[in-house]
């Protein structure tokens, strides 16, 4: 018997890391409810991809805590909470139907229309789906002339085929997408019908919006739809997205993703030597980027970059006729995520080049250079008057908040220096992008309350 050898046994974990950052959501809060070994192993791989570095507390000055305070003592908004409450079930129920309708990316249909109607029967001035398909309900406001979205996206990261059953393990809800962003979705059904069933009216108009493509490769395409040139005028945002209750996104973390593929003919390795070889390109391209790339990275703003997968060829005697790799950059800055860019493009064409130059005979390769992520970087001032009302909802509850920086649909606006923020959606939960993921309903109704209060607040709660 031939000895074992289990020489991808790293490389499972590189893969199961890659599926984590390849997403677009960012790792969740971690939990204290304890999984199985599986659950676990996924929580700290989300972890690993977390930056504590990042992650400020802050100041929240007098005045808005004034604010969220008056606004929270309002008759209307102390009944609003008191719906909140009694409306668990429902919510549970909402929470339970919306992940049993899968919502792979780009096939967000299906959910979407469920999630529109239930808008609509809910009772709101106009609903319907933009050309992106993103569901938008207009709850208009006494003043207008300002519109406050609240979010959640549609979208989750599993394919076609997956099994979305919700099953219990005691009070525990497990099912792929149950919190990311199944949660989201369910928080904003219950704000909605809690703000009009206590009356809670509003000066702005409020938005709300289920969005699609958040997740990897959709690439936020629903929020960048929103946020368009020519597009509706929004004057704030929030995406409920995220776990945990004391997190408030502020920064957007940006990224540049590619997929590279060289190509040539291909041939025999030894009959059609000398052909211009594009695993041999495709070597020289990471080479010279990571040569250059990590001394691009070793100061200034922080700058990550990866090449995560590598593929191509046909067997080993034959020079394969495509050689290729996905590339994924990040930064904190806007004009270091474009450096690197740069950089990373100088070098593939660099490598080709080479290439070519060394099979002078042969008929060139070529190289196809696809982007296919592109997620903007920026931040919102922590003393802006919105970011300042989001900390004191959060502390208004009895938490301590702290400020971070993710990848969410909040990237848009903040890169465009819209007020934006990414909030909790409560509860506790775990394994987010793994079919191991959970949720529990622990005190999950401070979160609804918290995004209610935040609305009407940013929105300007009509007294009376
Ligand atoms: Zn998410």
């Amino acid at each position: 018997m031939a000895s074992h050898r289990f020489p991808n046994l790293p490389g499972l974990v590189a893969l199961a890391l890659a599926g984590v950052l390849l997403a677009g959501c960012e790792p969740p809060e971690e939990s204290d409810v304890p999984g199985s070994e599986a659950e676990e192993a996924t929580v700290q791989v989300e972890e690993a991809a977390d930056d504590p570095a990042q992650e400020d507390t802050v100041a929240i000055q007098d005045e808005y805590v004034d604010e969220v305070s008056s606004v929270a003592d309002n008759p209307r908004v102390q009944e609003a909470f008191q719906r909140i409450e009694e409306l668990e079930p429902w919510t549970m129920d909402n929470l339970i139907t919306i992940t049993e309708i899968p919502a792979p990316p780009f096939m967000e249909d299906e959910r979407a229309e469920w999630y529109l109607e239930a808008l609509r029967e809910l009772g709101v001035d106009e609903a319907y789906r933009d050309e992106e398909g993103n569901v938008i309900a207009v709850r208009e406001g006494t003043v207008g002339g300002r519109t406050l979205v609240v979010s959640a996206h549609l979208d989750t990261v599993f394919p076609e085929g997956t099994d979305v059953t919700v099953q219990f393990r005691g009070d525990t809800l497990y099912a792929p997408g149950v919190g990311d962003d199944s949660r989201g979705l369910a928080v904003l059904l219950t704000v909605l019908r809690a703000m009009n069933e206590a009356e809670v009216h509003t000066e702005d108009d409020v938005w709300f919006v289920g969005t699609v493509g958040e997740e990897g490769l959709g690439d936020l395409r629903g929020v960048k739809h929103l946020f368009r040139e020519g597009g509706p005028q929004i004057d704030a945002f929030i995406s409920v997205d995220g776990g945990g209750d004391t997190r408030v996104l502020n920064q957007a973390l940006g990224s540049r993703r590619y997929r590279i593929t060289f190509e040539g003919p291909g041939g025999h390795s030894w009959g059609d030597f000398g052909m211009g070889n594009p695993a041999h390109a495709l070597g020289r391209a990471i080479e010279l980027f990571d040569e250059r790339a990590s001394e691009f990275v070793a100061d200034g703003p922080r700058t990550s970059y990866n090449v995560g997968r590598i593929g191509g060829g046909t067997s080993i005697n034959s020079i394969p006729y495509e050689a290729w790799m996905e590339v994924d950059m990040r930064s904190i800055d806007q004009d270091r995520l474009a450096a690197i860019d740069a950089l990373f493009v100088e070098t593939v064409t660099e490598a080709l080049e080479e290439q070519n130059r060394r099979t002078p005979d042969g008929p060139s390769l070529e190289v196809d250079v696809d982007l296919v992520g592109d997620r903007p970087s920026g931040e919102i001032d922590p003393d802006t008057p919105f970011v300042q009302r989001t900390l004191a909802a959060v502390a208004h509850f009895g938490f301590e908040p702290y400020l971070a920086r993710a990848s969410t649909d909040s990237n848009v606006p903040i890169s465009m220096g819209i007020p934006a923020v990414t909030i909790g959606r409560g509860g506790a939960g775990g394994g987010a992008h793994s079919l191991d993921e959970w949720w529990l309903n622990e005190d999950g109704h401070l979160a609804i309350q918290r995004t209610l209060l935040l609305v009407v607040t940013e929105a300007g709660l009509v007294e009376g």
